[in-house]
């Protein structure tokens, strides 16, 4: 590429583009990407890097997909955009499929965010206890570290303060509870008996808030974005007895879990549950274009439209469920089973997980787990305090991984400020060799970075 174009479109950059946070977009070294193809993206100045943090975005058929492009253009072609006040063809068969891969009778509310689709959840969850003779139900319980969005009431639901203070007051009526973090819990205290404390944690909340004054409770199957915090079962299962038990809705976020991540399609299928809304976005469309789901029980949605004009869910959005995206999702779908690719997150998944187990022995880390392909590596000071690994210290490590050709990504908020793990989640598309690849470059930086 021409240097001088190059050097004018960071400049451009610099001067015109205001940043999401992200430690990628820091603006000494903004990453421009170019060109996307497999698990590797292109910047302007024709660096190669394999996007091990794409799976947080749920890019999880990989970039360059044509067959993604053809089927948004092919319906844009006939039908670029109809309402869905009305209703159309993609629209109505990726329904259809979601309720085969949910396994369970839901209806489909479509929007184009993670955040839109909460949103819509918290409101359909307060006009249902309306509806249902208890309209006293209007708050939500979600857990400490979770992300749920940054839309008001998202951000509401979301448990990590450093993305919260500075847009306070929020949204009333939402309540946190500890998540289970296992590598954390109390000496002398089992896995087990650990996480059936955490389920009680939830259910003394709602006790102690009356239970009649509670809508729904929200949460990732495992919380993904706080630190890859994996429940023990009998964690996930007591929430939903406790939820049943007190008439709180249960509604679980897919949003990263959603569409294979965890080595199955949706996170909840690996604990026996049956949610009351599930809310899913990028993964729907590997993130190729906006669209997002509330999936809502239909039992539900039935209170909706058995009441007349005064029971209509009383919500609009523009874009949500367009044609093109839609078209799209149900490709993507189509390539996800056509590939395996669930199947295949699994396998990867765990080799990865074996290849960097010996993680554990390094002096800087304190933790190293995962479920299928999303992986964590928790970095401390000092193994016996678990006192999390400095900024600085945690920084080196992806910057030494981004030198190499390799972009990792990090989260947590283990005590508030601290981002101490480093999450790696390439596409499930990833091929063996880049597997390979993204193992020898973690374990060299890992190794030149032990002291
Ligand atoms: N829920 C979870 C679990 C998420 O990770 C995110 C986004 N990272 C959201 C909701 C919000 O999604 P969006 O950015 O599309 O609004």
């Amino acid at each position: 590429k021409d240097a001088r174009q190059s050097q004018s479109i960071v400049e451009k950059d610099r001067e015109n583009v205001w940043h999401h946070i992200s430690q990628y977009n820091d603006k000494k070294q903004p990453v421009v990407v170019t060109e996307g193809k497999g698990a590797w993206i292109t910047d302007y100045a024709g660096n190669k890097y394999l996007d091990g943090m794409s799976g947080l975005w749920c890019v999880n058929v990989g970039y360059g997909r044509e067959e993604l492009a053809r089927a948004a253009y092919e319906q844009m072609q006939q039908m670029a955009y109809t309402s869905m006040t009305q209703s159309h063809v993609p629209g109505i068969e990726l329904a259809e499929k979601l309720n085969e891969l949910l396994d369970d009778d839901y209806m489909i509310f479509y929007s184009n965010s993670g955040s839109d689709a909460n949103e819509v959840a918290f409101k359909i969850a307060r006009q249902y206890h309306q509806q249902n003779g208890e309209p006293a139900r209007h708050k939500f319980i979600s857990r400490y570290r979770a992300y749920h969005g940054g839309s008001l009431g998202a951000l509401s639901a979301t448990g990590q303060a450093l993305r919260k203070y500075k847009y306070e007051p929020l949204t009333s009526g939402f309540l946190h509870v500890s998540p289970p973090d296992n590598y954390r819990r109390p000496a002398g205290v089992s896995v087990k008996e650990y996480n059936l404390q955490r389920a009680q944690e939830l259910e003394d909340k709602i006790v102690w808030e009356q239970a009649e004054t509670v809508a729904g409770v929200i949460m990732e199957p495992l919380i993904t974005g706080g630190g890859i915090l994996i429940p023990d079962r009998v964690y996930v299962e007591k929430v939903q007895e406790i939820c049943k038990k007190h008439g709180v809705l249960l509604i679980i976020d897919e949003v990263i879990c959603g569409f294979g991540r965890t080595g199955k399609m949706f996170g909840h299928q690996h604990f026996d549950i049956k949610p009351d809304m599930v809310t899913m976005a990028k993964g729907l469309t590997s993130a190729y274009l906006p669209l997002s789901v509330t999936a809502v029980r239909k039992d539900i949605y039935k209170t909706f439209e058995d009441n007349g004009e005064n029971s209509h869910f009383r919500h609009v959005n523009t874009f949500g469920g367009n044609p093109a995206a839609c078209a799209l999702a149900l490709k993507n779908i189509e390539i996800m089973e056509r590939e395996n690719l669930v199947g295949r997150s699994a396998v990867l998944g765990e080799r990865l997980q074996q290849e960097l187990a010996e993680l554990a022995d390094h002096p800087f880390v304190g933790d190293v787990r995962g479920l299928g392909f999303l992986m964590g590596i928790e970095m401390v000071e000092d193994k016996n305090t678990k006192k999390p690994a400095s900024p600085d210290r945690v920084n080196k490590i992806i910057s030494d991984c981004k030198a190499s050709g390799l972009i990792i990504g990090k989260n947590g908020d283990t005590v508030a400020g601290y981002n101490n793990i480093l999450a790696i989640c390439p596409p499930l598309s990833c091929t063996d060799e880049d597997l390979a690849f993204i193992i020898s470059v973690v374990k060299k930086v890992f190794k030149e970075n032990a002291s």
